[in-house]
Order: C-alpha cells, then structure tokens, then sequence
C-alpha cells in the first residue's frame, strides 16, 4: 500500500507521505511499522526505472468513454502499433488495473499515491520493452484526466483526441449501462463522468501539440482518417495493415 511512499512521523504520531502530491492518508504507527521496508531514503528503484524507459516517444489515445477511442486505438494494433501484451479493446489490460485503482469507474476524482506512481513507471517501462521496435502506444478513458501523470513519467507523448459531441458520449454511456454487461452507473454518475473527462482533456490538450479526430469523420472517412493517423505517427504499415486498420472501422458504425 505504501510501496513507493516517503514516509515521516508527525507530531499528531501518525505517518505521511512527504513525497509532493501523493494522496496517502495518515497512517497509525502499527500499520507504518509493518510497512517499514518501504520506508527507504528517496527512490533509488524509480529513477533506474525512470532510466529504463524508452527515448522513443508514447502515443496516447484520448477520448471519453464511448467516443470511438477503443475503435482508433484497435486500428493502431493493425497498423502495428503495440498497444500492450493482453489488450480488450486497444485497452492494456494491466494500464486498466492501475487506473482504475486510482479511479474506480464512475468516479471522476483520482486518488493517486506513490504506490500507483510506481506501478505506472513499473507499467510503461515493461510496455517499452515489450514493444521492442515497434511504435509503443496506449488507451484508456481515464487518461482524459490523467494523462499528465503519464507525461511526467515519460513527457515525450504523441497526443490523438478522439472527439465525439459531448452530448451523445453521455447518451451513448447512458444506454451501455442499461445493459446488463460491462460496467455499470446510473444516468447522473455517466453525466457527471462524461463531463469531467472532457473538461479535463479539454484543460491538458489547450497548449499541447495532438491529432484530432473527430468520431463522425473516423467513420464517415475512414480511408482518409487513417492516413491522418498514420502520418501524424510516421508509420509505414503494409498495404495490408492499413487495409486492416480502414476495414475495422467498418463494424463500429452499427455500435453507436
Ligand atoms: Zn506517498
């Protein structure tokens, strides 16, 4: 729980994260004590992770729940962007995890702490490694909001926003949870959610360089949409590759 975290005795006797930003509440002696391993002098195990990590840049594909994000994200694996070991949906199944420990869905407000800052630097350099000499990429709604904590592992991003009105990301969350599968939240949860992402992605994407595409295009252009995509990426898939990515955007257009 507290792997990751500088701690320190306060007068009140209990234990805090001295570490800039970390949301860990104040702990009792008993459970710090039990923690003690972790209680070592400032990361010497993060920054040779931090060395670690790739100098090539990580694209990022952000977009609010139902916005076609997954559907781009899943045409960037067939244009041989690596996405991570065990994806659903172009989503890295371990960058989930994580995320949603910060941020359990519906939730808006994170609770990040050391521990899942470490998980996030552990995360990316073993997805670095796995991609080898592929173009290493990834894709959460989450990381509308924390996209910035990504940037600073690693503040080389290649940025792609996938734009849906907001309205119909609500309406189209709204009736993914009346289905019985998947994850589910009441109309107001998905409102409240669906906005927040998008104010947050909003704010992070003002000054920062990134590729639009807007969801409407992806499926009324797909062919030209693509290749938007893979030049901003400079990618050169085969004929087949990008055969692939275009006729995957195909079977999205009944989801909506
Ligand atoms: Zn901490």
């Amino acid at each position: 729980m507290v792997r990751d975290c500088q701690l320190e005795q306060r007068d009140d006797g209990l234990w805090y994260c001295t570490r800039p930003g970390c949301n860990l509440p104040p702990l009792p002696r008993r459970m710090a004590r039990n923690c003690a391993v972790d209680r070592q002098p400032a990361g010497v195990a993060s920054s040779n992770l931090q060395s670690s990590i790739s100098t090539r840049p990580l694209v990022l594909v952000l977009g609010l729940h139902r916005s076609l994000s997954s559907c781009l994200a899943e045409c960037l694996e067939r244009l041989g962007v690596f996405m991570g070991r065990q994806t659903e949906g172009g989503e890295c199944q371990r960058l989930r995890y994580i995320l949603e420990a910060v941020m359990r869905f519906p939730r808006c407000e994170p609770i990040v702490r050391c521990s899942d800052r470490g998980a996030l630097r552990r995360w990316l350099s073993d997805h670095f490694a796995a991609a080898g000499e592929r173009l290493a990429g990834a894709k959460y709604p989450h990381l509308c909001r924390l996209a910035a904590e990504i940037e600073a592992i690693h503040p080389d991003l290649k940025l792609i926003h996938v734009a849906r009105p907001l309205d119909d990301s609500i309406e189209s969350l709204v009736a993914r949870s009346a289905r019985a599968t998947g994850l589910h939240a009441t109309r107001e949860e998905c409102e409240t959610l669906q906005r927040s992402l998008h104010d947050s992605l909003r704010e992070f994407l003002r000054d920062r360089p990134h590729l639009r595409v807007a969801s409407e295009n992806l499926l009324r252009f797909p062919a030209r949409e693509i290749d938007r995509v893979i030049e901003y990426l400079g990618l050169d898939p085969t004929p087949d590759e990008r055969a692939a990515a275009i006729e995957h955007v195909e079977p999205a257009r009944g989801e909506q």
